[in-house]
């Protein structure tokens, strides 16, 4: 199957011809003809899957095909994102794929100031892609019209009320007008996801391209159990031994990413950190210097690697597992995308296994046990619980600069602004606001 044989338009055609694509995937073959029927959708899929160009194509489509409004433009189209990554990312697939149609598209977030965005605003959009929190200031201060939205896309649901964003979005909705088309989209499903889609939705059809809760299929999933203690060494060991270029390392805090990365940097291998607490011109350098082979390892925290679409990413890391399952499947879901090949590999301790079991549980199967030679686990290490706000226990306890860590300061950030860059304005470095601090030490 060719996009050509899926109604859009030859502008769309030649867009998508020019970033190679050739065959739609599964996400885009079943969501685009119903979007373009003017239905609303609920989608179950995860961030790797097409999931982006599975709504803006249609939505690009659905514009050029409604009487073009006279005078100032007005707001069609709104896409709300958890994370400032995020919306960034979806601008820009909103931007290359809408490249020879003559609408207008504005990335909007917090945590800089806000007059270029306003004066973006004022000039007119057709499109605004944002995070919550600076949608509404601006809003509230009548610098937004949303009343004139025909079309809405809440994209990564269950990311935005992981991060408490649900009276923004429930404020949101207000301002939008009744009748409007829908689209969520949520890579796992809760009962407070099923309530905001009723909510939200009238009628949806259901999509879902990889099986609720499932891990992505393309992933291989390993286990290697191994003693708190000794997880950076064999970290090390792998990375090295297999000769791994590009390594996304998860840890369950953001000193723990700072001090695995320092440590990775004396055992020889070129590592970056990237959390909250990083300034957000940090966390752009870290990430390019990683997507252009600089740095061997990128160690994230959940919340900073929300949104990263590094293309044929090959290998994430759990250093720690996380205490939410949903967020293994978020994880592991920044490999193995759109069809290539990627692998997950997990380092499991003692106290982690009850947290394997519940992933397991919420996969529905088990993952495939390694023992990597010369790091046989000790019988005699009990179990001890896992201290959520402690520095990054997994692997340095004693070890020199793994211990005396003060606390970090609490967390401040995920939104990021970008006013006006489509229409020519730069990416501005941001500063953080406290959006997910209540994640605590994430
Ligand atoms: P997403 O799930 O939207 O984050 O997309 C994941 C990645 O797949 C992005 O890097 C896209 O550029 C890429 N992609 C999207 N659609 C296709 C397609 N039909 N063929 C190949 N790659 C695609």
């Amino acid at each position: 199957m060719s996009f050509s044989t899926l109604g859009l338009s030859k502008p769309i055609l030649r867009a998508i011809d020019e970033q190679g694509y050739t065959t739609p995937t599964p996400i885009q073959k079943q969501a685009i003809p119903i979007v373009l029927a003017k239905k609303d959708v609920l989608a179950g899929a995860q961030t790797g899957t097409g999931k982006t160009a599975g709504f803006t194509l249609p939505l690009l489509q659905l514009l050029s095909d409604a009487p073009q409004h006279k005078g100032k433009r007005q707001v069609k189209a709104l896409i709300l994102t958890p994370t400032r990554e995020l919306a960034a990312q979806v601008a820009d697939s909103v931007y290359t794929y809408g490249k020879y149609l003559p609408f207008k598209s504005t990335v909007i977030f917090g945590g800089v100031g806000s007059n270029p965005q306003i004066q973006t605003l004022k000039r007119g959009v057709d499109i605004v892609i944002a995070t919550p929190g600076r949608l509404l200031d601006l809003a509230n201060q009548g610098y937004i019209d949303l009343s004139t939205v025909d079309f809405f896309v809440l994209d990564e649901a269950d990311r935005m009320l992981d991060m408490g964003f649900i009276h923004d979005i429930k404020k949101v909705l207000a301002l939008l007008p009744k009748k409007r088309q829908n689209l969520l989209f949520s890579a796992t499903f809760s009962n407070e996801i099923k309530t905001l889609a009723d909510r939200l939705l009238n009628k949806p059809e259901l999509i879902e391209v990889a099986r609720r809760n499932t891990s992505a299929e393309s992933v291989t999933q390993r286990i290697y159990p191994v003693d708190r203690e000794r997880k950076r060494e064999l970290l090390s060991h792998l990375i090295g031994d297999n000769n791994w270029k590009q390594v996304l390392v998860f840890t369950r805090t953001k000193h723990g990413a700072n001090r695995l990365s320092e440590q990775l940097g004396k055992d020889g291998i070129a590592a970056a950190a990237i959390h909250g607490n990083k300034s957000q011109s940090a966390r752009t350098k870290a990430l390019a210097d990683f997507k252009q082979n600089k740095v061997r390892v990128l160690v994230a925290t959940d919340i900073a690697a929300r949104g990263i679409d590094i293309d044929q990413l090959p290998h994430v890391v759990n250093y720690e597992l996380p205490n939410v399952p949903e967020d293994y499947v978020h994880r592991i879901g920044r490999t193995g995308r759109a069809g290539n090949e990627g692998e997950a590999i997990s380092l499991v301790c003692v106290d982690e296994i009850k947290l394997l079991r519940d992933i397991e549980k919420l996969i529905k199967k088990e993952i495939k046990k390694v023992r990597e030679p010369g790091f046989d686990v000790n019988p005699d290490i009990k179990a001890e619980p896992i201290q959520q706000r402690s520095a990054g226990r997994g692997g340095n306890r004693g070890r020199p600069g793994g211990s005396g860590a003060s606390r970090p300061k609490s967390t401040t950030s995920a939104t990021r602004q970008d006013s006006g860059r489509h229409q020519g304005g730069g990416r501005p470095a941001t500063k953080q606001r406290s959006r997910d601090s209540h994640r605590g030490n994430r």
